[in-house]
C-alpha cells in the first residue's frame, strides 16, 4: 500500500494536470495563442542573432509590427536587434516569363522590453502576495538546499536560476514573497534532479527538466497551502509552454515519478523543520 504522502502528492499532481487542461479550453489561452501567432517564427540563425545581441529577449517584432499588431511602440533611443530576412525578388527571363530569386537583407527587431503601450494579453506573470510564515519557510528551504541560495536582482525576466557550473541558486529579490518561495522550490528541484554529477535526470531535455522543476514547485506550494487555484495559475501556463503536445502533456507525464520523489522529499524535510501547511 502506498503511504499517505505519496497519495497526497499524486492527488496534487492530478489537480495540476486538471488545471493545465482547463486552461487549454479557456478563452484566456485562446487569446494567448492568437497573440503568439502574430509573432513571427524566426529561423534558427536569427534566433541565434537575437540571443547574441539581446540575451534577455523574449518577444521580438519589427518596429511597425509592434504598432499595428500589438498597439505598442518602440521607446526612444532603443538599439534594435539586427537580423537577416529573406526577400524574394521577381525577375524577368529573356523569354518574358518570371522567376523568383531570393536575396537577404538586414532588418531590425525590438524586444517587448524596449516597447510600451497596450499590455500583451496573458504573458505569464509571477505569483503575487505575501506569506505569513515567509521567513521560516525560506530559512527551512535554504537549509534543505544542498547548494548556496542567494536573493539578487539580475538582468532578464527569469524568476531565478540554478547554475550547474557554480552549483548555486539565485532567486530574483524583487519578486513577491509567494513567488520567491515558489522559485526557490523550483530551483532546488533542478539542483537535485539535474545536478551535472549526481542528478538522476541530468540528461533530460529542457522540456523534461522544466516539467520536473515546476511540477515539484506546484506540489510543494500546494502542500504549504499557498496556492489559490482560481488565481495562481502560473504553473499551468508555464507547463503548457514546456509540453510538446499541450493536449496530452507528454513531458508532464514522463516526469511524474521524478516529480513525486522530489516533492515528497522536500515536504518531508519541511515537516522535519517544523513547517506546517497554512490552514
Ligand atoms: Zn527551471
Amino acid at each position: 500500500m502506498k503511504n499517505n504522502r505519496t497519495t497526497t502528492t499524486q492527488e496534487t499532481l492530478k489537480i495540476l494536470e486538471e488545471g493545465i487542461q482547463s486552461l487549454l479550453d479557456s478563452d484566456r489561452y485562446k487569446q494567448y495563442l492568437k497573440m503568439m501567432a502574430k509573432f513571427h517564427n524566426y529561423s534558427y540563425n536569427n534566433c541565434l542573432l537575437i540571443m547574441l545581441q539581446c540575451p534577455t529577449a523574449s518577444y521580438v517584432a519589427g518596429y511597425n509590427a509592434w504598432k499595428t499588431n500589438f498597439a505598442r511602440h518602440v521607446k526612444k533611443n532603443q538599439r534594435g536587434i539586427r537580423i537577416i530576412v529573406p526577400c524574394p525578388v521577381e525577375k524577368e527571363r529573356p523569354d518574358g516569363t518570371t522567376t523568383q530569386e531570393l536575396f537577404f537583407k538586414a532588418a531590425t527587431v525590438f524586444d517587448v522590453e524596449q516597447t510600451e503601450g497596450d499590455p500583451l494579453p496573458d504573458i505569464i506573470h509571477p505569483l503575487t502576495g505575501t506569506v505569513d510564515d515567509y521567513d521560516n519557510i525560506i530559512r527551512a528551504l535554504t537549509e534543505i538546499s544542498t547548494v548556496p541560495v542567494s536573493f539578487e536582482d539580475f538582468p532578464g525576466k527569469a524568476c531565478g536560476y540554478y547554475s550547474p557550473h557554480e552549483k548555486r541558486i539565485v532567486v530574483r529579490s524583487t519578486l513577491d514573497q509567494k513567488a520567491r518561495i515558489k522559485t526557490l522550490v523550483h530551483e532546488i528541484a533542478h539542483s537535485i534532479a539535474h545536478d551535472p554529477d549526481t542528478g538522476e535526470c541530468k540528461n533530460d531535455n529542457r522540456n523534461l527538466k522544466e516539467n520536473t522543476a515546476e511540477s515539484t514547485a506546484f506540489a510543494v506550494l500546494y502542500w504549504l497551502g499557498l496556492l489559490d487555484l482560481m488565481t495562481d495559475d502560473y504553473s499551468f501556463l508555464y507547463l503548457l509552454g514546456y509540453n510538446s503536445d499541450p493536449s496530452t502533456l507528454p513531458e508532464f507525464h514522463q516526469c511524474l515519478n521524478s516529480t513525486q520523489k522530489i516533492a515528497n522529499y522536500l515536504i518531508t524535510q519541511l515537516e522535519q523543520k517544523g513547517i506546517k501547511p497554512i490552514a
